[in-house]
Protein backbone atom coordinates (compact mmCIF):
# COMPACT_ATOMS: atom_id res chain seq x y z
CA UNK A 1 0.00 0.00 0.00
CA UNK A 2 1.47 3.75 -0.58
CA UNK A 3 1.85 5.53 2.17
CA UNK A 4 -0.36 8.70 2.10
CA UNK A 5 1.23 12.37 1.27
CA UNK A 6 1.47 14.42 4.21
CA UNK A 7 0.69 18.22 2.87
CA UNK A 8 2.91 20.58 3.07
CA UNK A 9 2.94 22.95 6.01
CA UNK A 10 2.65 26.42 5.51
CA UNK A 11 6.63 27.41 6.24
CA UNK A 12 7.74 24.57 3.71
CA UNK A 13 5.23 26.28 1.25
CA UNK A 14 7.38 29.37 2.16
CA UNK A 15 10.32 27.77 1.49
CA UNK A 16 9.56 26.51 -1.87
CA UNK A 17 8.35 29.37 -3.30
CA UNK A 18 11.42 31.26 -1.64
CA UNK A 19 13.41 28.49 -3.97
CA UNK A 20 11.45 29.41 -7.51
CA UNK A 21 12.06 32.88 -7.12
CA UNK A 22 15.54 32.69 -5.99
CA UNK A 23 16.30 30.76 -8.70
CA UNK A 24 14.64 32.26 -11.25
CA UNK A 25 17.13 35.93 -9.71
CA UNK A 26 20.09 33.08 -10.46
CA UNK A 27 20.47 34.14 -6.29
CA UNK A 28 24.21 32.43 -5.37
CA UNK A 29 24.44 29.89 -2.61
CA UNK A 30 25.81 32.23 -0.10
CA UNK A 31 22.91 34.58 -0.37
CA UNK A 32 20.23 31.97 0.21
CA UNK A 33 21.75 30.93 3.19
CA UNK A 34 21.55 34.57 4.40
CA UNK A 35 18.26 35.27 3.87
CA UNK A 36 16.17 32.15 3.51
CA UNK A 37 15.94 31.28 6.84
CA UNK A 38 14.24 33.10 10.26
CA UNK A 39 16.73 35.18 12.03
CA UNK A 40 15.56 34.56 15.59
CA UNK A 41 12.39 31.87 16.59
CA UNK A 42 11.05 32.41 20.26
CA UNK A 43 8.75 30.11 21.71
CA UNK A 44 7.21 31.46 25.50
CA UNK A 45 4.87 30.24 27.96
CA UNK A 46 1.75 32.02 28.84
CA UNK A 47 -0.06 31.27 31.79
CA UNK A 48 -2.87 32.99 32.98
CA UNK A 49 -5.56 33.02 35.64
CA UNK A 50 -8.75 32.26 34.29
CA UNK A 51 -12.10 33.37 35.40
CA UNK A 52 -12.62 30.16 37.15
CA UNK A 53 -9.86 30.59 39.46
CA UNK A 54 -7.86 27.90 37.65
CA UNK A 55 -4.21 28.66 36.40
CA UNK A 56 -4.26 27.77 32.05
CA UNK A 57 -1.27 27.22 29.73
CA UNK A 58 -0.78 28.86 26.60
CA UNK A 59 2.26 29.18 24.34
CA UNK A 60 2.99 31.90 22.25
CA UNK A 61 5.71 32.69 19.76
CA UNK A 62 7.43 35.51 17.97
CA UNK A 63 9.46 35.19 14.68
CA UNK A 64 11.60 37.40 13.27
CA UNK A 65 12.38 36.61 9.84
CA UNK A 66 14.60 39.27 8.34
CA UNK A 67 15.82 42.37 9.66
CA UNK A 68 18.01 43.01 6.48
CA UNK A 69 15.85 46.29 5.43
CA UNK A 70 14.72 47.36 8.73
CA UNK A 71 13.06 46.20 12.16
CA UNK A 72 11.31 43.05 12.05
CA UNK A 73 7.55 44.20 11.41
CA UNK A 74 4.37 42.08 11.27
CA UNK A 75 1.07 41.15 12.78
CA UNK A 76 0.31 38.66 16.03
CA UNK A 77 -2.83 36.24 15.59
CA UNK A 78 -4.46 34.60 18.82
CA UNK A 79 -6.25 31.60 16.80
CA UNK A 80 -6.52 27.65 17.92
CA UNK A 81 -4.59 26.84 14.31
CA UNK A 82 -1.33 28.71 15.54
CA UNK A 83 1.89 26.46 15.39
CA UNK A 84 5.45 27.46 15.51
CA UNK A 85 4.98 26.40 11.58
CA UNK A 86 2.54 28.81 10.46
CA UNK A 87 3.94 31.39 12.14
CA UNK A 88 7.66 31.01 10.84
CA UNK A 89 5.69 31.04 6.94
CA UNK A 90 3.86 34.16 8.27
CA UNK A 91 7.01 35.80 9.14
CA UNK A 92 8.59 34.78 6.23
CA UNK A 93 5.89 36.35 3.93
CA UNK A 94 6.04 39.53 5.85
CA UNK A 95 9.89 40.24 4.74
CA UNK A 96 8.75 39.26 1.30
CA UNK A 97 5.46 41.64 1.61
CA UNK A 98 7.51 44.99 3.13
CA UNK A 99 10.17 44.16 -0.04
CA UNK A 100 7.96 44.41 -2.44
CA UNK A 101 5.98 47.36 -1.02
CA UNK A 102 9.47 49.20 -0.46
CA UNK A 103 9.11 49.88 3.29
CA UNK A 104 11.84 49.99 5.34
CA UNK A 105 11.23 46.94 7.72
CA UNK A 106 11.84 43.77 7.65
CA UNK A 107 9.66 40.78 8.64
CA UNK A 108 8.02 39.30 11.53
CA UNK A 109 5.31 37.32 13.14
CA UNK A 110 3.83 36.31 16.41
CA UNK A 111 0.80 34.15 17.74
CA UNK A 112 -0.52 32.59 20.58
CA UNK A 113 -2.52 29.23 20.19
CA UNK A 114 -6.01 30.08 21.82
CA UNK A 115 -9.62 30.25 21.17
CA UNK A 116 -10.17 34.17 21.97
CA UNK A 117 -14.17 33.41 20.65
CA UNK A 118 -14.23 31.39 23.89
CA UNK A 119 -12.66 33.58 25.85
CA UNK A 120 -13.39 36.90 28.77
CA UNK A 121 -12.39 40.25 27.97
CA UNK A 122 -10.59 39.88 31.25
CA UNK A 123 -8.06 36.47 30.29
CA UNK A 124 -7.63 37.99 26.97
CA UNK A 125 -6.14 41.48 28.70
CA UNK A 126 -4.25 39.16 31.24
CA UNK A 127 -3.07 36.46 28.49
CA UNK A 128 -1.97 39.79 25.88
CA UNK A 129 0.44 41.25 28.75
CA UNK A 130 1.58 37.94 29.97
CA UNK A 131 2.75 37.36 26.36
CA UNK A 132 3.99 41.29 25.88
CA UNK A 133 6.27 40.63 28.60
CA UNK A 134 7.33 37.56 27.26
CA UNK A 135 8.41 38.26 24.19
CA UNK A 136 9.34 41.87 25.72
CA UNK A 137 13.27 40.90 24.87
CA UNK A 138 12.77 41.14 20.95
CA UNK A 139 10.65 43.68 20.53
CA UNK A 140 10.51 47.60 20.37
CA UNK A 141 10.41 50.37 17.90
CA UNK A 142 13.80 49.84 16.32
CA UNK A 143 13.99 46.28 16.51
CA UNK A 144 10.78 44.15 16.07
CA UNK A 145 7.05 45.88 15.82
CA UNK A 146 3.97 44.15 16.34
CA UNK A 147 0.44 45.09 14.70
CA UNK A 148 -3.12 43.47 14.87
CA UNK A 149 -3.83 40.28 12.57
CA UNK A 150 -6.21 37.38 12.90
CA UNK A 151 -8.46 37.86 16.05
CA UNK A 152 -6.46 40.72 17.36
CA UNK A 153 -7.15 44.60 17.20
CA UNK A 154 -6.42 47.91 17.95
CA UNK A 155 -7.35 47.51 21.57
CA UNK A 156 -4.65 44.29 21.74
CA UNK A 157 -1.94 46.25 20.74
CA UNK A 158 -3.38 49.03 23.04
CA UNK A 159 -2.44 46.60 25.70
CA UNK A 160 0.83 45.73 24.25
CA UNK A 161 2.23 48.97 24.39
CA UNK A 162 1.01 50.01 27.95
CA UNK A 163 2.91 47.07 29.13
CA UNK A 164 5.76 47.58 26.95
CA UNK A 165 5.79 51.34 28.39
CA UNK A 166 5.27 50.32 31.86
CA UNK A 167 8.43 48.64 31.70
CA UNK A 168 10.54 51.09 30.54
CA UNK A 169 8.71 53.53 32.53
CA UNK A 170 7.77 56.32 29.46
CA UNK A 171 4.82 55.82 27.13
CA UNK A 172 6.77 54.36 23.95
CA UNK A 173 4.07 54.59 20.91
CA UNK A 174 6.01 53.07 18.39
CA UNK A 175 6.65 49.83 19.72
CA UNK A 176 3.15 48.66 17.96
CA UNK A 177 0.98 49.40 14.86
CA UNK A 178 -2.54 49.11 14.55
CA UNK A 179 -3.06 51.10 18.40
CA UNK A 180 -6.21 53.39 19.10
CA UNK A 181 -6.19 56.79 17.04
CA UNK A 182 -6.07 58.57 21.17
CA UNK A 183 -2.44 56.33 21.32
CA UNK A 184 -0.73 57.72 18.49
CA UNK A 185 -2.32 55.36 16.12
CA UNK A 186 -2.44 56.12 12.67
CA UNK A 187 -5.92 57.44 10.66
CA UNK A 188 -6.67 55.12 8.16
CA UNK A 189 -5.01 52.18 9.84
CA UNK A 190 -8.20 49.86 10.56
CA UNK A 191 -9.36 49.87 6.97
CA UNK A 192 -5.68 49.97 5.26
CA UNK A 193 -5.73 46.30 4.17
CA UNK A 194 -8.93 45.99 2.61
CA UNK A 195 -8.67 49.19 0.98
CA UNK A 196 -5.16 48.10 -0.16
CA UNK A 197 -6.78 45.20 -1.81
CA UNK A 198 -9.16 47.59 -3.28
CA UNK A 199 -6.52 49.65 -5.52
CA UNK A 200 -4.58 46.21 -6.43
CA UNK A 201 -8.07 45.27 -7.90
CA UNK A 202 -8.66 48.81 -9.37
CA UNK A 203 -4.97 48.00 -10.93
CA UNK A 204 -5.57 44.95 -12.39
CA UNK A 205 -8.97 45.84 -13.63
CA UNK A 206 -6.98 48.91 -15.60
CA UNK A 207 -4.33 45.70 -16.95
CA UNK A 208 -6.97 43.40 -18.06
CA UNK A 209 -8.94 46.37 -19.68
CA UNK A 210 -12.10 45.33 -17.48
CA UNK A 211 -14.73 46.99 -16.04
CA UNK A 212 -15.05 47.33 -12.26
CA UNK A 213 -18.33 49.05 -12.21
CA UNK A 214 -20.72 46.09 -12.98
CA UNK A 215 -18.10 43.46 -11.77
CA UNK A 216 -19.30 40.84 -9.73
CA UNK A 217 -17.69 39.99 -6.77
CA UNK A 218 -17.70 36.79 -3.90
CA UNK A 219 -15.77 38.19 -0.55
CA UNK A 220 -14.67 34.74 1.38
CA UNK A 221 -14.03 36.18 4.94
CA UNK A 222 -15.87 39.17 5.95
CA UNK A 223 -13.35 40.01 8.90
CA UNK A 224 -11.16 43.29 9.12
CA UNK A 225 -10.17 42.82 5.17
CA UNK A 226 -12.81 41.24 3.35
CA UNK A 227 -15.86 43.82 4.71
CA UNK A 228 -13.89 46.89 3.66
CA UNK A 229 -12.76 45.12 0.20
CA UNK A 230 -16.49 44.27 0.35
CA UNK A 231 -17.82 47.78 1.12
CA UNK A 232 -14.85 50.09 -1.55
CA UNK A 233 -16.21 47.72 -4.14
CA UNK A 234 -19.67 48.46 -3.35
CA UNK A 235 -19.10 51.91 -3.72
CA UNK A 236 -17.37 51.65 -7.04
CA UNK A 237 -20.47 50.24 -8.17
CA UNK A 238 -19.86 46.06 -8.47
CA UNK A 239 -22.04 43.53 -7.36
CA UNK A 240 -21.14 41.84 -3.91
CA UNK A 241 -23.14 38.47 -4.73
CA UNK A 242 -21.71 36.37 -1.97
CA UNK A 243 -19.82 37.02 1.97
CA UNK A 244 -18.73 33.97 4.19
CA UNK A 245 -17.42 34.09 7.71
CA UNK A 246 -16.83 31.42 10.16
CA UNK A 247 -20.27 30.87 10.59
CA UNK A 248 -22.09 30.49 7.01
CA UNK A 249 -22.43 31.69 3.41
CA UNK A 250 -24.67 33.77 1.54
CA UNK A 251 -25.48 34.47 -1.36
CA UNK A 252 -27.75 37.01 -3.52
CA UNK A 253 -27.66 36.97 -7.21
CA UNK A 254 -28.64 40.94 -7.43
CA UNK A 255 -26.04 41.85 -4.76
CA UNK A 256 -25.69 42.24 -1.09
CA UNK A 257 -26.32 45.60 0.64
CA UNK A 258 -22.96 45.87 2.13
CA UNK A 259 -23.78 49.07 4.17
CA UNK A 260 -26.84 47.03 5.89
CA UNK A 261 -24.35 43.77 6.30
CA UNK A 262 -22.00 45.00 8.07
CA UNK A 263 -24.37 46.22 10.38
CA UNK A 264 -26.16 43.31 10.65
CA UNK A 265 -22.95 41.51 11.21
CA UNK A 266 -21.99 44.50 13.94
CA UNK A 267 -25.00 43.47 15.71
CA UNK A 268 -25.12 39.47 15.64
CA UNK A 269 -21.77 38.64 15.40
CA UNK A 270 -22.05 36.87 11.96
CA UNK A 271 -23.46 37.23 7.86
CA UNK A 272 -25.61 33.99 8.62
CA UNK A 273 -29.53 34.48 8.69
CA UNK A 274 -29.28 38.23 6.55
CA UNK A 275 -32.58 39.23 5.37
CA UNK A 276 -32.43 38.80 1.74
CA UNK A 277 -30.17 36.45 1.15
CA UNK A 278 -29.72 32.43 0.64
CA UNK A 279 -27.44 30.31 2.83
CA UNK A 280 -24.69 28.49 0.58
CA UNK A 281 -22.63 25.54 1.48
CA UNK A 282 -18.69 26.64 1.76
CA UNK A 283 -17.87 24.83 -2.05
CA UNK A 284 -21.16 26.33 -3.75
CA UNK A 285 -19.44 29.81 -2.66
CA UNK A 286 -16.17 29.14 -4.52
CA UNK A 287 -17.71 27.62 -7.40
CA UNK A 288 -20.23 30.60 -7.94
CA UNK A 289 -20.30 32.49 -11.76
CA UNK A 290 -18.23 35.63 -10.83
CA UNK A 291 -15.83 38.02 -11.86
CA UNK A 292 -13.81 38.52 -8.43
CA UNK A 293 -13.12 36.36 -6.03
CA UNK A 294 -11.75 37.56 -2.61
CA UNK A 295 -10.40 34.88 -0.49
CA UNK A 296 -10.04 37.07 2.58
CA UNK A 297 -9.94 34.33 5.58
CA UNK A 298 -6.83 31.85 6.44
CA UNK A 299 -4.49 30.17 4.89
CA UNK A 300 -5.57 27.09 2.44
CA UNK A 301 -9.04 27.62 1.52
CA UNK A 302 -8.73 27.01 -1.86
CA UNK A 303 -7.38 24.10 -2.51
CA UNK A 304 -6.73 20.76 -5.39
CA UNK A 305 -10.48 19.38 -5.18
CA UNK A 306 -12.17 23.13 -4.87
CA UNK A 307 -10.05 25.13 -7.71
CA UNK A 308 -10.81 22.83 -11.05
CA UNK A 309 -14.56 24.84 -10.31
CA UNK A 310 -13.43 28.65 -9.38
CA UNK A 311 -14.85 30.60 -12.44
CA UNK A 312 -13.27 34.12 -10.99
CA UNK A 313 -11.11 36.03 -13.59
CA UNK A 314 -9.59 37.37 -10.90
CA UNK A 315 -7.97 36.07 -7.31
CA UNK A 316 -7.35 39.19 -5.56
CA UNK A 317 -5.45 37.14 -1.70
CA UNK A 318 -7.11 39.58 0.67
CA UNK A 319 -5.54 36.58 3.25
CA UNK A 320 -2.51 35.50 3.43
CA UNK A 321 -1.36 32.16 1.92
CA UNK A 322 -4.79 31.06 0.97
CA UNK A 323 -4.37 29.32 -2.19
CA UNK A 324 -2.63 25.45 -1.61
CA UNK A 325 0.74 25.71 -4.25
CA UNK A 326 -1.94 22.88 -5.77
CA UNK A 327 -4.84 25.16 -6.10
CA UNK A 328 -2.62 28.28 -7.51
CA UNK A 329 -0.94 26.13 -9.83
CA UNK A 330 -4.47 24.74 -11.61
CA UNK A 331 -6.15 28.68 -11.16
CA UNK A 332 -3.09 29.87 -13.35
CA UNK A 333 -3.10 26.82 -16.25
CA UNK A 334 -6.74 28.04 -16.16
CA UNK A 335 -5.60 31.90 -17.03
CA UNK A 336 -6.77 33.23 -13.96
CA UNK A 337 -5.11 36.47 -12.83
CA UNK A 338 -3.70 35.80 -9.09
CA UNK A 339 -2.69 39.00 -7.46
CA UNK A 340 -0.69 37.38 -4.86
CA UNK A 341 -0.84 38.19 -0.99
CA UNK A 342 2.24 39.96 -0.42
CA UNK A 343 1.03 42.32 -3.43
CA UNK A 344 -2.59 42.61 -2.74
CA UNK A 345 -2.77 42.70 1.33
CA UNK A 346 0.16 44.96 1.84
CA UNK A 347 -2.11 48.13 2.22
CA UNK A 348 -1.97 47.36 6.37
CA UNK A 349 1.61 46.99 6.51
CA UNK A 350 1.79 50.31 4.18
CA UNK A 351 -0.20 52.13 6.92
CA UNK A 352 1.58 50.71 9.40
CA UNK A 353 4.56 52.06 8.56
CA UNK A 354 2.94 55.31 7.68
CA UNK A 355 1.79 55.08 11.63
CA UNK A 356 5.55 54.07 12.88
CA UNK A 357 6.94 57.56 10.75
CA UNK A 358 4.07 59.47 12.24
CA UNK A 359 4.61 58.36 16.10
CA UNK A 360 8.20 58.76 15.73
CA UNK A 361 8.01 62.25 14.73
CA UNK A 362 4.68 63.12 16.98
CA UNK A 363 3.27 64.30 13.65
CA UNK A 364 0.11 63.17 12.65
CA UNK A 365 -1.08 62.84 8.80
CA UNK A 366 -4.81 63.77 7.81
CA UNK A 367 -6.69 60.78 6.27
CA UNK A 368 -6.74 62.04 2.64
CA UNK A 369 -2.83 62.31 3.28
CA UNK A 370 -2.71 58.87 4.12
CA UNK A 371 -5.32 57.26 1.35
CA UNK A 372 -3.03 58.96 -1.11
CA UNK A 373 0.11 58.06 0.12
CA UNK A 374 -1.34 54.20 -0.18
CA UNK A 375 -3.12 54.34 -3.15
CA UNK A 376 0.83 55.50 -4.56
CA UNK A 377 2.52 52.94 -3.09
CA UNK A 378 0.15 50.34 -4.18
CA UNK A 379 -0.25 51.32 -7.54
CA UNK A 380 3.50 51.33 -7.65
CA UNK A 381 3.70 48.63 -6.50
CA UNK A 382 1.39 46.47 -8.80
CA UNK A 383 3.06 47.96 -11.72
CA UNK A 384 6.24 46.92 -10.77
CA UNK A 385 5.49 43.43 -10.08
CA UNK A 386 3.58 43.17 -13.91
CA UNK A 387 6.43 44.56 -15.27
CA UNK A 388 8.55 41.79 -14.12
CA UNK A 389 5.90 39.31 -14.87
CA UNK A 390 5.55 40.68 -18.39
CA UNK A 391 9.93 40.80 -18.67
CA UNK A 392 10.62 37.62 -17.35
CA UNK A 393 6.99 35.51 -18.53
CA UNK A 394 6.78 34.67 -15.18
CA UNK A 395 3.27 34.62 -12.72
CA UNK A 396 2.19 37.44 -10.74
CA UNK A 397 2.89 34.80 -8.02
CA UNK A 398 6.66 34.23 -8.92
CA UNK A 399 6.91 37.72 -9.97
CA UNK A 400 6.24 39.64 -6.38
CA UNK A 401 8.02 37.10 -4.83
CA UNK A 402 11.38 38.06 -7.18
CA UNK A 403 10.55 41.30 -6.52
CA UNK A 404 10.47 41.01 -2.82
CA UNK A 405 13.44 38.66 -2.66
CA UNK A 406 15.59 40.36 -5.04
CA UNK A 407 15.40 43.19 -2.67
CA UNK A 408 16.23 41.40 0.33
CA UNK A 409 19.07 40.06 -1.23
CA UNK A 410 20.46 43.44 -2.94
CA UNK A 411 20.42 44.35 0.59
CA UNK A 412 22.38 41.33 2.10
CA UNK A 413 25.25 41.64 -0.50
CA UNK A 414 25.59 45.22 0.33
CA UNK A 415 25.53 44.83 4.31
CA UNK A 416 28.04 41.96 4.28
CA UNK A 417 28.36 39.25 6.44
CA UNK A 418 29.12 39.35 9.64
CA UNK A 419 31.52 39.52 11.53
N1 LIG B 1 -1.05 41.43 9.94
C1 LIG B 1 -0.93 42.27 8.80
C2 LIG B 1 -0.25 41.50 7.65
O1 LIG B 1 -0.25 40.29 7.62
C3 LIG B 1 -0.30 43.61 9.10
C4 LIG B 1 1.09 43.57 9.66
C5 LIG B 1 1.62 44.91 10.12
O2 LIG B 1 0.96 45.91 9.96
O3 LIG B 1 2.72 44.92 10.66
O4 LIG B 1 0.24 42.09 6.72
Amino acid sequence: MLAAVRPKNAFEVALENFDIAAGYLDLDHDVREMIKYPERVLTVTVPVRMENGHVRRFEGFRVQHSTVRGPAKGGIRYHPNVTLEEVKALAAWMTWKCAVVNIPFGGGKGGVTCNPKEMSRNELEHMTRRYASAILPLIGPEQDIPAPDVYTNSQTMAWIMDTYSMTKGYPIPGVVTGKPVCLGGSLGRNEATGRGVFYTIQSACDHLHMQLKGATVVVQGFGNAGSVAAHLLDTAQCLVIAVSDSTGCIHNKEGLDIPKLMMHKEKTGRVAGFPGSEAISASELLALSCDILVPAALENTVVEENAPYVKAKIIAEAANGPLTPEADAILEAKGVFIIPDILCNAGGVTVSYFEWVQDLQHLFWETQEIYNRLERVMRTSFHDVVKIRADRSVSMRAAANMLGVGRVAEAVKLRGLYP
